[in-house]
């Protein structure tokens, strides 16, 4: 029986590892693939602190992981396929069985969801991006296109005003879904272009993006779009297919939890971006997953305690 099962090795579950290892709790970190997330997928990181002239996502990862295995943190190469939430003893079901344990941090994180248009997979990193708090001041003074018309679209577009010297915004509808703020915003902003019942057939470029291949739906025109950059933003999906109905999310299925990382079941912590909040990046990843452990230590040593006075032994 373990006290503390980790699910997920990004940010939050290696930090999550780390405070767990340090604090000697009994503890497991279970994932999938390697250890790293979605931060391997981007080459560089420029916003977390520490790092005043940047960092490779994958450095970054492996200076996390290696930090954590230095305080003895177990790392198994494990799928969880199910959960049992139900008693004080939670139960993990794995791809290589079943472990027991009395706290668990989520932290299975999220992903951006592709346009699925050719150009996309090769150029990602190189000009196609699904981060503009990330990716944004690399473009500065250039052309950038923003995909999608959401709230997350329209914001970001907003965001990189700040760089761009045009920013195109590209919605497949004649008009937007994001929040009437929102829009009047993007609507009053000089550097903002929406390019309406458009859609993106192919993102072109060869070792970096040069353009975009344009739709109108309406009228079947098609026409090419010079940008130096192309940031998609038509949804981010939570890693949260273990936990359907076993707790409480918000509308989009990411896990609501206090300002402890507590969720709706007791004992059951959560952090990172498989968390319902606004921004999702490293810095705060790596807090939350900080924060999981505290909070699942002394819920822990509070169980244990009671268990003690009730003289039961497991
Ligand atoms: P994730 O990184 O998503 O990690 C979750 C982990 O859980 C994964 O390794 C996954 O394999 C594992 N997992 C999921 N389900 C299971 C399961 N059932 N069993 C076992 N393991 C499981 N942030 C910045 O701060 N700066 C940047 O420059 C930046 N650039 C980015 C660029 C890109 C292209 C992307 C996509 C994101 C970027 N981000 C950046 C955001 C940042 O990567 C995330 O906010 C951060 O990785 C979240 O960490 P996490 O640990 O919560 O989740």
């Amino acid at each position: 029986m373990y006290d503390l099962i980790i699910i997920g090795g990004g940010p939050a579950g290696l930090t999550a590892g780390l405070y767990a290892a340090r604090a000697r709790l009994d503890t497991v970190l279970l994932e999938k693939l390697a250890p790293g997330g979605q931060i391997l997928t981007t080459d560089w990181v420029e916003n977390y602190p520490g790092f005043p002239d940047g960092i490779s996502g994958f450095e970054l990862i492996d200076r996390m992981k290696n930090q954590a295995e230095k305080f003895g943190l177990d790392i198994q190469s494990r799928e969880v396929t199910r959960l049992d939430l139900a008693g004080e003893t939670k139960i993990v079901h794995t791809d290589k069985g079943e472990l027991k344990t009395l706290a668990i941090v989520l932290a299975t994180g999220a992903f951006p969801q592709k346009l699925g248009v050719e150009g996309e997979s090769l150029l990602t990193g190189k000009g196609v991006s699904y981060c503009a708090t990330c990716d944004g001041p690399f473009y500065r003074d250039q052309e950038v296109a923003v995909i999608g018309g959401g709230d997350t679209a329209v914001e970001e577009a907003l965001f990189l005003t700040r760089f761009a010297s045009r920013v195109h915004l590209i919605h497949r509808r004649d008009r937007l879904r994001a929040t009437q703020l929102l829009q009047d915003r993007a609507m009053a902003s000089e550097k903002i272009h929406i390019l309406w019942d458009t859609i993106c057939n192919r993102i072109t470029g060869e070792t970096g993006v040069d353009g975009l291949d344009l739709r109108n739906v309406k009228s079947g025109e098609t026409s090419h779009l010079t940008v130096q950059g192309a940031f998609i933003f038509v949804g981010y999906s939570p890693n949260n297919q273990l936990l359907d109905g076993l707790l409480k999310t918000d509308d989009y299925g990411f896990v609501v939890t206090d300002q402890n990382m507590q969720t709706s079941v007791s004992g059951v912590f959560a952090g990172g971006d498989i968390r319902s909040k606004q921004l999702r990046q490293v810095a705060t990843a790596v807090g939350e997953g900080a924060a999981a452990t505290f909070a699942a230590e002394k819920y822990v040593e509070d169980l244990k305690a009671h268990r003690e006075a009730a003289g039961q032994t497991s």
